[in-house]
């Protein structure tokens, strides 16, 4: 089977965060959120993004979409480079590139109603009628499973899972090609998270989306992923497709976090593998390999080099001296 056309091409990105310090508040460091992160997300994939709270994900997605400029590095969108384009040309490329946040109650206004705030993004890309405004509106709602007589109402008088369904019209009412789904359903009930992911799967397949999935649960991103990512201390340090990522994980640093998933069957339990230590602050990683302070694999190769990428299998690729290039 062929592969799909490439949507998303992320090249070498990185985001440094300045830290001021001293009476006259000079930059006395960077903290290095995003380090050297590349990978691909085809057309109609999701790419799922996973790693603890801090490790950089958040910041990888909104890199992606330019609402943070990167320090270094590249994103093609379907073969264009977004550092390349004007202001004007970058907020006409906007209503291909969506954002769905963790917290829909936050990122909705409270003083619109749904009506207005599904019109909104309408109104800032497109030039419509009336008529086709309403149009357009009434499309997402039904597609989203909203009510005609829920327009009229305001966030406050929805549940959480109904408010994430508004912000999902919100971002997808433009019809883009790509969603950063940033969390989408860490906010939510679990009975109600697995509405919200099938939600977002029929919904990639009606409007043939991508995805860039941002989660720190394991299981959901296992649930909606293609392709999946591991990160660490704002580096990528697995990636692959993901069962073969979830039945092999080849870095030490993935293997350990799936260990922690809770077993069905408890006397799997004892492989679970522990990490001695703190993540290190971005603010001063280590030298060598990021992880090294905590790897239980730890060589002396490690705390002076940078692992280079490697592909252990098509597709799979690896930052770990333990592994050889195929
Ligand atoms: Fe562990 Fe070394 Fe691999 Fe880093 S490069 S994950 S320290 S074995």
């Amino acid at each position: 089977m062929s592969e799909k056309k490439i949507l998303v091409d992320v090249q070498e990105l990185r985001t440094y965060f300045p830290i001021q310090g001293g009476v006259v508040r000079k930059t006395i460091g960077h903290v290095h959120a995003v380090e050297d992160v590349s990978f691909q997300i085809r057309e109609q994939e999701t790419f799922g993004l996973v790693g603890e709270s801090g490790c950089g994900k958040s910041t990888t997605g909104r890199t992606l979409l330019r609402l943070i400029q990167p320090t270094a590095g590249r994103v093609l969108f379907d073969g264009v480079d977004l550092s390349a384009l004007s202001k004007e040309e970058m907020r006409k490329k906007r209503r291909d590139m969506q954002l769905v946040f963790q917290d829909p109650y936050a990122s909705l206004n409270p003083r619109m109603t749904v009506r207005r705030l599904l019109e909104e993004p309408l109104v800032t890309h497109f030039t419509l009628t009336q008529g086709e405004l309403e149009e357009k509106v009434s499309w997402i709602a039904q597609a989203v499973g909203l009510a005609p007589e829920q327009l009229e109402r305001y966030p406050h008088q929805f549940s959480g899972g109904q408010r994430q369904r508004i912000s999902i019209a919100r971002a997808l009412v433009t019809k883009p090609r790509f969603v950063v789904a940033d969390e989408p359903v860490s906010a939510l009930d679990v009975s109600i998270q697995a509405q919200i992911l099938n939600l977002l799967m029929g919904l990639q397949q009606e409007l043939k989306l991508s995805y860039l999935f941002i989660s720190h649960d394991l299981n959901v991103v296992r649930h909606i992923s293609d392709r999946v990512g591991v990160m660490y201390l704002g580096r990528l340090v697995e990636s692959g497709p993901t069962e073969e990522v979830y039945l092999r994980p080849v870095h030490p640093y993935t293997q350990a976090l799936l260990s922690a998933i809770p077993k069905r069957d408890p006397s799997q339990e004892k492989q679970r593998i522990h990490l001695e230590g703190d993540v290190p602050s971005p603010a001063d990683p280590p030298k060598g390999c990021a992880f090294h302070d905590r790897c239980p694999r730890c060589m002396d190769i490690c705390r002076q080099q940078v692992p280079p990428e490697t592909e252990p299998e098509p597709g799979h690729r690896v930052r770990c001296h333990l592994v050889q290039g195929a």
